[in-house]
C-alpha cells in the first residue's frame, strides 16, 4: 500500500512521479516514526518499537530501496557467504540471547552456538521477527513497510516536525525519523574513472563476483570482504582464476575460534587507565593481557574480546591526538584481531594461498588505465620506493567503508549535509550524535527528532559494526523514543542513559 501522505515538495511534484496521497483514518492522530533503512538496525528499531509498550497510537513507518530486512549483509545472494560470528552471539535480542539459534534449529535441529551458518539465513530470522512482532502489536501500534528510496529530508515550516521525500516523489511527514542507513561505499580508487564498469566493480556488493577461468583479478583490501569476494570469484571461475588482493600492510584477518569469553572487570578497568595516559600505554596493556591469557593456557580472543567490552569507553579516554595515532598505526591491527573469519573461510583462503590462486600484497595503488580490454595497475610495495605494474582481467574495490560523510555520493547524506543537519566528526569515522542517537546538528545542536543508528556511530562508540554492538543500540535508542523525555519513565530512563554515558567517559 502506498501511504505517502498528502504534501509533496514542489521540487519532486513533476506529473507521473508525483506520488498519489493515501491517507489512513489514524494517521492525523498517530505519532509517526519514520526509519530510513531496512537493515539490521533499522529492522532492530522498528521490532523492538513494536515489543515495548505504546500509550498513544503509533505508526512506524520502514522505508528501504532494497530487500526489507535484510541490508548488505543479510540479502539474498548467490554464494558461499557465512556470518562471521558463531550462531550463539548473533541473537538480535539482548534479552532473548539465543533467539537466533533457536530460529535456526527450527530448519537446521543439529545447529549448536558454535557453528557458522548462512548469511541468508540470518535474513530470513530478522525478517521472521518484523513480521511477528508487528503481528504481535497492539492495534493502535502500526507499522507499514516502504519500497522507496529516501532522497532528502527538511524541516517542516512552523512545525516540530519533518518531511521525507521519495525517489518516487512523494513525501511522508515524520514526527521523529530515525536514519539507518548502513555502510557507505568504499573509496574511489585512483584511476578507477577511466575503467570501464566490465572490468571495475566499485562495490563488491553490487553485483556477483563473475570471475572466468584463467582470469587474473586483482582485489583491492585484504579483509572480511576481501575473503568473501575471493571465495565467491573463485567458485564462479571454478577454482581456476588468480587473484592478487593487495593493501597498506598486506594483513588477512585471524580466524575465529571458540574461545570462553573472559569476565575480568580487574582487567577492564587497567586498560581504561592506560588509555587515560596514551595509546601506547594501552596497546602495550591489550599485549600483555593476551600474554598473560596464553601463558595461563587461554586464548588471545578472549584478551580482544575483554578489550571490545570496553572498547567505547576506551575510545572516549583516548585524548584526540591519540586517537588520531590509533587511526593511523594501529587501527588495522585492531581490525584483524577483532574481525575475524569463520574458520572454514580461513583454511579455504590459506589453501588459496598455498596454491597460488590467492597472492597477498602490501602496497598502495597508485593509478589504474584500460590496455584493451584488461587493466593495468600500478602500485607500490610497502617499504619500497619504486612503482611496479601488474595486468589483470578486472578489478574489484573491497577496501570498506569510507566512513567520511563529507566524501558521500548519497543522495540523501549530501542533502542533510548541504542543510546542516548532520555534522561529520574530526577524524571522518562517521556521524556525530548524543547519548541517545540524536543527530548533532552543523552548530553543535541536538535536533530534537532526528535520529541516527549504524556503524557511523564511530565518533561517539568506536565498535558499532556488529550485530553485539548495534542489537544494543537498536533496543536502548527504541526505548528513547518509545518513552516521552517527559513522563516519569523517560526522566528515569534518559538519567540512567546519562549516568551510564558519564559512567564509561
Ligand atoms: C557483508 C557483511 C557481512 C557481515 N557479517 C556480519 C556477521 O556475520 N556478524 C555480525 O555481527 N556483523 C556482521 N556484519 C556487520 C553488521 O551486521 C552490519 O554492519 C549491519 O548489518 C549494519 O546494519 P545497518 O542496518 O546499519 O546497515 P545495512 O544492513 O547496510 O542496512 C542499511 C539499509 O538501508 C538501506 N538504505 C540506505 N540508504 C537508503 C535510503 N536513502 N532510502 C532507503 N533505504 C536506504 C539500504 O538499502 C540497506 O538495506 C556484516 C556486514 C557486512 C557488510
Amino acid at each position: 500500500m502506498d501511504t505517502s501522505a498528502a504534501f509533496t515538495h514542489p521540487r519532486h511534484a513533476t506529473g507521473a512521479f508525483a506520488t498519489r496521497a493515501h491517507t489512513h483514518p489514524m494517521d492525523s492522530l498517530a505519532r509517526t516514526i519514520l526509519i530510513v533503512g531496512a537493515g539490521f538496525s533499522g529492522t532492530a528499531v522498528a521490532i523492538h518499537l513494536l515489543r515495548l509498550p505504546h500509550s498513544r497510537t503509533l505508526r512506524i513507518v520502514l522505508v528501504e530501496r532494497a530487500q526489507i530486512a535484510r541490508g548488505v549483509a543479510y540479502a539474498r545472494r548467490e554464494g558461499p557467504y557465512l556470518l562471521n560470528v558463531p550462531a550463539g552471539r548473533m541473537s538480535a535480542s539482548s534479552v532473548d540471547s539465543l533467539e537466533f539459534l533457536t530460529y535456526a534449529q527450527r530448519t537446521l535441529p543439529n545447529v549448536t552456538t558454535e557453528d557458522f551458518l548462512p548469511r541468508e539465513l540470518y535474513g530470513q530470522y530478522l525478517e521472521a521477527s518484523l513480521l511477528s512482532a508487528a503481528q504481535a502489536s497492539p492495534p493502535h501500534v502500526r507499522l507499514e513497510r516502504l519500497r522507496r528510496e529516501v532522497i532528502a529530508i527538511e524541516r517542516a515550516r512552523r512545525t516540530s516536525r519533518v518531511e521525507v521525500y521519495t525517489d518516487r516523489g512523494g513525501s511522508i511527514t515524520a514526527d521523529t525519523v530515525v536514519l539507518a542507513p548502513g555502510n557507505p561505499a568504499p573509496a574511489t580508487l585512483n584511476g578507477s574513472e577511466k575503467l570501464p564498469e566490465s572490468r571495475y566493480l566499485a562495490d563488491p556488493w553490487e553485483r556477483p563476483p563473475a570471475f572466468r577461468p584463467g582470469e587474473t583479478v586483482l582485489v583491492a583490501g585484504t579483509g572480511l570482504t576481501m575473503a568473501d569476494i575471493v571465495l565467491a570469484g573463485q567458485e564462479a571461475a571454478q577454482g581456476q582464476a588468480t587473484i592478487h588482493a593487495i593493501s597498506r600492510h598486506g594483513l588477512v584477518p585471524a580466524a575465529q575460534t571458540a574461545f570462553q569469553q573472559l569476565n575480568d572487570e580487574v582487567w577492564g578497568r587497567a586498560l581504561l587507565r592506560e588509555a587515560s595516559v596514551s595509546l601506547r600505554r594501552l596497546v602495550r596493556a591489550v599485549r600483555a593481557l593476551a600474554e598473560d591469557v596464553e601463558l595461563r593456557g587461554g586464548d588471545w580472543r578472549e584478551a580482544i574480546a575483554a578489550t571490545r567490552g570496553v572498547a567505547p569507553s576506551l575510545w572516549q579516554r583516548l585524548a584526540a591526538p591519540e586517537r588520531k595515532r590509533f587511526l593511523r598505526h594501529a587501527h588495522c591491527f585492531w581490525d584483524v584481531h577483532r574481525h575475524r573469519l569463520p574458520p572454514s573461510t580461513w583454511s579455504a583462503l590459506n589453501e588459496l594461498r598455498r596454491k597460488g590462486s590467492l597472492v597477498v600484497h602490501a602496497g598502495r595503488i597508485l593509478d589504474m588505465d584500460p590496455v584493451g580490454r584488461r587493466v593495468k595497475v600500478t602500485w607500490r610495495a610497502r617499504g619500497t620506493g619504486t612503482a611496479t605494474t601488474i595486468v589483470v582481467d578486472r578489478v574489484v574495490n573491497c577496501t570498506g567503508p569510507q566512513y567520511d560523510i563529507r566524501h558521500t555520493r548519497e543522495r540523501l547524506l549530501r542533502s542533510l549535509l548541504a542543510q546542516g543537519l548532520v555534522m561529520p566528526d574530526a577524524f571522518g569515522v562517521g556521524i556525530m550524535t548524543d547519548d541517545f542517537g540524536a543527530l548533532l546538528d552543523a552548530s553543535g545542536r541536538v535536533a530534537g527528532n532526528l535520529y541516527y543508528i549504524g556503524p557511523m556511530l564511530r565518533p561517539r562508540y568506536w565498535e558499532t559494526t556488529a550485530v553485539q554492538e548495534l542489537r544494543t543500540h537498536a533496543e536502548q535508542l527504541a526505548c528513547c523514543l518509545a518513552l516521552p523525555a517527559q513522563s516519569p519513565a523517560g526522566r528515569r530512563y534518559r538519567a540512567g542513559s546519562e549516568r551510564l554515558a558519564g559512567a564509561t567517559a
